[in-house]
Order: structure tokens, then C-alpha cells, then sequence
């Protein structure tokens, strides 16, 4: 995650008159502030003291007494004696205790660095589990696994369960940010539920009637439910028996590229084709340590207006997000005007900017309309960029295929989700 960093300097002069007061130093943050580190640079020595802490334009959100000379905050994580959470725009002040101040004039320096979220995509998995269903790992295992190899975000969906969902820290280990989920677990195929802490008080469906009862609650509750691994015959249950029911989510990608997936890779492409719109997801599955199975494998890059649950649950349900096939990318852009990814367009026949950063030499770029392949192209160097126009045509993606020499087969690095054109999704 990249953070904008802005400093402010305190300089101040103090006289001893003023012991036994506490000071503030005021300053103002924006909406977009994130995170906020302080530091004292310079101020009295022992046998004197001066006691330090923070508040918000609504309460104090930390006091360290004499006791640190540094401390910060973010949306997740604080130094102990700070209360981590949202940052509100508006006047914030740092407080200084005069406790004990030498006789005459003493100066004090003071650093408050903040940090501001610019727009982005941030990196996650979508489909994990735990030691609350079937997996291995703890959720603090889970998310430090995550954090090591650059992952921002994790949805956390147990199979029929939202324990993993309401133990959340107090004390995080990492700044993974939390999707709460739940991998809806029935005997004709699973789906996940994302973005509910404690998505069905009961989740058992035995007819197509309680499918079409449990899907309206959760509709009616905001969830984003995508139907996982829709295609895998591995074991029986797997496959999704309930019918498209127009969830408009899809786990195209789960785990290791494989027949299955490319079954729902090819659906997708029916449905699209057809008129649908579909957002596209991808998910690891994993259950913890394997030699097959890797968290992050594939990597959901998902754009988002904060490095928030809520922020990315909304670029998530809008389809603004991209799949690679581990957290390396490549990086995607692909903009009509406005439009990104998972948006609809009603310009006609307009400009599709496409720019690809960190292919390599080779890889296979592949752009797909509803009429099938509209242009392929082979990567001469580690970027790649095109202007295309699209002529009647109801959506555009971008897929990336690199060569495996192991299973001497093309396999998909990067599948994009599709700018849509023309009115709304005819089925
Ligand atoms: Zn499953």
C-alpha cells in the first residue's frame, strides 16, 4: 500500500511559568489521512519533564504521560496508550504536559508526520480458510502469512461459520484488513458470502425454495455472494448445482490454474457474451501450508477510494478489480474516460486505454469482446500499452498468458473484469 507522507514541525518556546498546564499544538487534517506518527526531536532533560499525548477534532486518542518520546496511529494499529481507528477531518492538536520545567525559556521540537491513502488498488486473497472450519492456521497466522508476502487485504471464509469473523483483535499483529466472509457450504455447490460479519443465522438449504429464501436475506443485507469454483469436480458437492440466479459474482479462478478453471473461465465468457454482467473474482482456497495450494495464488487487485473493508467491498462489488496469478502482477490500467474495469459506458464507439506494467517478454496479451479474440499481441519489452476502439461491441477484457514450459501450456497470468458498453445487462 503506498502512503503519501506530509510533515508538520513544532518549534516552541516555553517558560516555567506556565508548569503545571497542559498546551496544545493544533493542526488540521484532511478526510484522506490514514495514519499519523509524532515524534519529540527535542525537549527538557532530567530531572525535568514533559508529559505527551494526541486528540482528535472529537476526543483524546492518546496519552503517553512522560513516558514516550514516539508514537503512531493508523485505521488498525496504535502504539499501546493510542487508540487506532478512523482518522476525522477537521482540527487536531497534539498535547503537551508542562509536569516540570527548568527555570527560564525551554525549547521543544516536535515532528507529526501523517499520511494520506491517494486512490488505488490494493492486493488481497478472497477465498481462505482457517482453524474455524477446515484449514491450519489461526486468523493472526493467517493474516502474518498474508502481510509476508504483500498482501493487503483477506476475506476470512469459513465453511458455515462466522467465528473467524467476530474474534477480531483488539491488538493486531498486521495491517491485513479484514473481509469478513463466510464460504456457504451446501451439499450442490458453494458460494461465498462476503462482506457480512455474521452473514446467516442459518445457513442450511435443502430445496431450491430455502436457496431462493436464503439468497433474497442476504441480497436484502448487502452481502456479495459469488458462486466458488463453480466447474470443480474434485469431490462431490462442489460443483454449483442452484442455477446462475443472477448473483452477478464469480469465482473464475480458485487456486492453482486447471481444468476447472478454465470451465468457468469459458462460462463466464458464455454469460458475458450473453448480455450478463459478471464480476470476476479469484481465491486461493487455501487451508495453510502446501505444496499445491498458496495463499495469494491468485491475487485479486482490487481499486479502492480507502484501505478500508467498506472501501474495498465497494470496489469489489462494482467488478473494479483485476486477477493475477500471485501478488507480482503484473499492473493493470485500462480506462475508457471515466470508466475503469467493471463499469458500463453508453458512448459509443469509444477509446479503451490499455497499459500493462511488468509482463515479460513473450507473455501473450489477449483483448476479448463478446465476438471472441478482437486483437492479440506478444510482449517485446516489460510494457505494453494500446488505445482500441470498440465498435458495437457489449464489453471489452484483457486477459495475459505466459508460456509453461512444465506443463508445455499457456497459462493465465492476468484475467482483467470487462469495461461494458451500451445499456444495462440484458440477462
Ligand atoms: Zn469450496
Amino acid at each position: 500500500m503506498h502512503l503519501q507522507p506530509h510533515e508538520i514541525p513544532f518549534s516552541i518556546t516555553l517558560d516555567s511559568s506556565q508548569t503545571g498546564t497542559i498546551i496544545t499544538l493544533p493542526f488540521s487534517l484532511p478526510p484522506t489521512a490514514v495514519r499519523l506518527d509524532w515524534k519529540l526531536i527535542q525537549g527538557p532533560k532530567a530531572p525535568y519533564v514533559i508529559d505527551l499525548g494526541l486528540k482528535d477534532s472529537a476526543r483524546i486518542r492518546g496519552w503517553s504521560g512522560g513516558t514516550r518520546t514516539e508514537a503512531t496511529l493508523s485505521l488498525s494499529q496504535a502504539t499501546p496508550g493510542y487508540l487506532a481507528g478512523g482518522f476525522p477531518g477537521g482540527p487536531w492538536g497534539l498535547l503537551v504536559g508542562l509536569y516540570r520545567l527548568p527555570l527560564g525559556p525551554t525549547t521543544i521540537r516536535i515532528i507529526v508526520t501523517w499520511y494520506e491513502f491517494i486512490p488505488q488498488r490494493l492486493r488481497g486473497d478472497l477465498h481462505t480458510h482457517t482453524v474455524h472450519s477446515d484449514g491450519v492456521w489461526t486468523i493472526d497466522q493467517l493474516f502474518e502469512e498474508a502481510a509476508s508476502i504483500g498482501l493487503d487485504f483477506v476475506a476470512t471464509t469459513d465453511h458455515n461459520t462466522a467465528s473467524q469473523n467476530l474474534g477480531v483483535s483488539r491488538d493486531p499483529a498486521t495491517s491485513i484488513i479484514q473481509i469478513p466472509g463466510m464460504e456457504w457450504t451446501t451439499y450442490h455447490g458453494h458460494a461465498s458470502i462476503l462482506g457480512l460479519e455474521d452473514p446467516l443465522a442459518d445457513w442450511r438449504v435443502n430445496d431450491a425454495q430455502e436457496m431462493g429464501q436464503r439468497l433474497a436475506e442476504l441480497k436484502q443485507n448487502g452481502a456479495i455472494v459469488s458462486v466458488n469454483h463453480p466447474f470443480d469436480e474434485f469431490q462431490p458437492g462442489l460443483t454449483w448445482n442452484w442455477g446462475d440466479r443472477g448473483l452477478g459474482f464469480m469465482e473464475v479462478w480458485n487456486g492453482p490454474w486447471r481444468p476447472a478453471n478454465q470451465r468457468a473461465l469459458d462460462h463466464w465468457q458464455q454469460r458475458l457474451s450473453d448480455g450478463a454482467q459478471v464480476v470476476a473474482l479469484g481465491g486461493s482456497d487455501t487451508h495453510g501450508p502446501s505444496d499445491i495450494v498458496h495463499l495469494g495464488e491468485p491475487t485479486n487487485w482490487v481499486w479502492t477510494d480507502s484501505p478500508t473493508t467498506a472501501g474495498l467491498l465497494q470496489g469489489i462489488s462494482q467488478g473494479h478489480l483485476y486477477i493475477t496469478r500471485d501478488a507480482g502482477g503484473p499492473e493493470l490500467s485500462m480506462q475508457s474516460g471515466p470508466f475503469q474495469m467493471g463499469d458500463r459506458t453508453t458512448t459509443p464507439n469509444p477509446d479503451i486505454a490499455i497499459e500493462l506494467d511488468g509482463i515479460e517478454i513473450g507473455d501473450r496479451i489477449r483483448l476479448i469482446s463478446d465476438q471472441g479474440a478482437e486483437y492479440e499481441a506478444s510482449a517485446k519489452t516489460e510494457n505494453w500499452s494500446l488505445t482500441h476502439q470498440a465498435r458495437g461491441r457489449r464489453f471489452i477484457r484483457l486477459e495475459v498468458h505466459r508460456y509453461s514450459a512444465l506443463w508445455d501450456y499457456w497459462m493465465p497470468l492476468l484475467i482483467g473484469n470487462p469495461i461494458y458498453f451500451g445499456g444495462g445487462p440484458t440477462s
